[in-house]
């Protein structure tokens, strides 16, 4: 089957309330979910990037032809059943209440139902104005659309909960972007990236009908979300509400969980950013953890506060449910449910975080092991240690030898500076040798554990941007083979072994290497 076979439909169009003007002027969108908006047909739509894993989800088995299928992947022709619309919602920026904020530049094309059963949304992103554009343009640079592309699937190979991404498609038409906010403005070539979910809805879709007082509206997507997104709930009558507030918390908390076990920082954690699926969701100046620093942010316009850094996550994760529980109060979530709900994120992300750990170490619990954990943490820090690379490499280590230096040598590579701290690691892989022992684990068993929940390969800064430079220049190349090397994050591939590598000293302040600008 190819895209063009593809039938739609619009759940949440059929089901929720739209306005009746279709015109992309920015206004207050009152008393509807959504604006019905068509995507603003671009000039030279050219497909250069397709994931055939996403694709299957559609049950898609090839490309067809590429030139009609980039037309319908830039918004430039809608296929039969097609209904774009563009969602209304809100969010707390930073910590602050900011009003209506809406798909600026996403436009949902439909809904189709994949092989697997599930409905899955097609929304392009960077399709052209909508009422939700304010000031902006409703385009986004091939920089970040890359960056979107390739991080979404391999985030889901790497097992972690996301919408994922199906295309990606340069526009010919460039985008004008002031990428250091220094009045410099330059113009950048523009692209769309089509996303794939169950859904985008947001926990800021129901904090603005809540934050209106539109009670009308709030009722009628909360019961939207509750059948639709939450259709297990049916049976649990009035409490239904109750129960899938509990059931997001529970998926942000495994969603998170999985963020820190691989090093991911999302950068914008907003609650207009946060899926009521517990997906991650909008990929914007995200990074990898290099170095293991819990207050790094891949996010210049956080560094003020370092708000959404990397140890902060869990806990913002937290006060954003709170805010969605609050926004829940008008359909019968009180004050006790909302507790209740945050006590099961709270336990969720305990004891999925830790099983996580324990399978990072290899060893069969973490539970009373504090003293090793607290240890290791510390020792990441003392000096700049690569966190991808400590803890793959960490298996490799034997650990059923007398432990000397030569023993770390398979640690080297995570080191970015040459004064490694041998005393201090030397004394942790024994407390960590005896602990494996205590717990009679042998090292096959440890080596396989460990390389099945630490990645050899993520999307490193650094890495996309190479990715991005080429395809600037019109090579393709780079962007599919991060693609295909990401598939496999956990498998050793020998010729790919440059993919694996520590971030060269070069890019270390090189922009869109170390840290990015909201720019997008
Ligand atoms: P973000 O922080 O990227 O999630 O975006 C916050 C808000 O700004 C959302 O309402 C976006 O739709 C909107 N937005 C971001 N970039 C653009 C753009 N280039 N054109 C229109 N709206 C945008
Ligand atoms: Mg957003």
């Amino acid at each position: 089957m190819q895209l063009t076979d593809l039938s739609f439909e619009q759940r949440l169009v059929s089901k929720l309330p739209g306005e009746a003007e279709t015109a992309p002027r920015p206004r207050q969108v009152l008393g509807a979910c959504y604006s019905r908006v068509l995507p603003t047909p671009v000039a030279a739509p050219t497909l250069l990037a397709w994931s055939e894993d996403c694709a299957a989800l559609l049950g898609l088995s090839e490309v067809g032809d590429s030139g009609r299928v980039a037309e319908v992947l830039a918004g430039n022709r809608l296929l039969p059943g097609m209904a774009p619309f563009a969602a209304c919602y809100g969010g707390h920026q930073f910590g602050n209440w900011a009003g209506q904020l809406g798909d600026g530049r996403a436009i949902t094309l439909g809904e189709s139902l994949g092989p697997d059963g599930v409905r899955y949304e097609l929304q392009l992103k960077g399709a052209g104005l909508t009422p939700y554009s304010r000031s902006a343009d409703g385009r986004a640079v091939l920089r970040s659309s890359v960056r979107e592309f390739l991080c979404s699937e391999a985030m889901h190979h790497l097992g972690v909960p996301t919408t994922r991404a199906l295309s990606l498609v340069t526009t010919g038409e460039p985008v004008l972007r002031d990428m250091f906010y220094d009045g410099n403005a330059a113009p950048e070539p523009g692209a769309v990236v089509c996303r794939v979910a169950p859904s985008f809805l947001r926990f800021g879709n129901l904090e603005l009908p809540a934050a209106r007082g539109d009670q009308e509206l709030l009722v009628r997507l909360a019961d939207f979300v509750q059948q639709s997104l939450f259709p297990e709930t049916a049976g649990s009558g009035a409490d239904a509400h109750r129960v899938w507030f509990g059931e997001v918390c529970r998926r942000t908390a495994v969603m998170v969980a999985h963020w820190m076990r691989v090093g991911f920082v999302h950068g914008v954690m907003n609650t207009d950013n946060m899926s009521l699926l517990g997906l991650t969701i909008d990929y914007g100046p995200y990074g990898w953890l290099e170095g293991f620093e819990p207050d790094w942010t891949p996010n210049t316009t956080d560094l003020p506060g370092r708000r959404y850094c990397y140890g902060n996550q869990p806990g913002v994760a937290l006060w954003n449910l709170a805010r969605l529980g609050q926004a829940l109060g008008a359909v019968g979530v009180t004050d006790d449910d909302v507790q209740a709900g945050l006590e099961e994120y709270r336990r969720t992300y305990e004891s999925t975080f830790g099983s996580m750990l324990a399978d990072k170490l290899g060893l069969v619990t973490i539970d009373d092991e504090s003293e090793l954990i607290d240890g290791l943490f510390s020792l990441l820090q003392q000096v700049e240690t690569d966190m991808t690379l400590f803890f793959r490499r960490l298996a490799q280590v034997p650990m059923d030898h007398d432990l000397t230096s030569s023993a770390l040598h398979p640690l080297l590579p995570a080191y970015y500076s040459d004064n490694l701290p041998d005393a201090e690691l030397l004394a942790w892989l024994e407390r960590y040798r005896s602990r494996l022992q205590d717990q009679g684990v042998d090292e096959a068993q440890r080596r396989a554990r460990m390389n099945a929940a630490n990645p050899k390969y993520v999307l490193r800064n650094y890495l996309a941007q190479q990715a991005i430079d080429a395809a600037t220049a019109g090579d393709a190349g780079p962007v599919n083979r991060l693609l295909a090397v990401l598939r496999q994050p956990y498998a050793e591939q020998p010729e790919h072994e440059d993919l694996a590598a520590r971030r060269p000293e070069w890019a270390r302040h090189k922009a869109g290497c170390s840290m990015l600008s909201c720019s997008s």
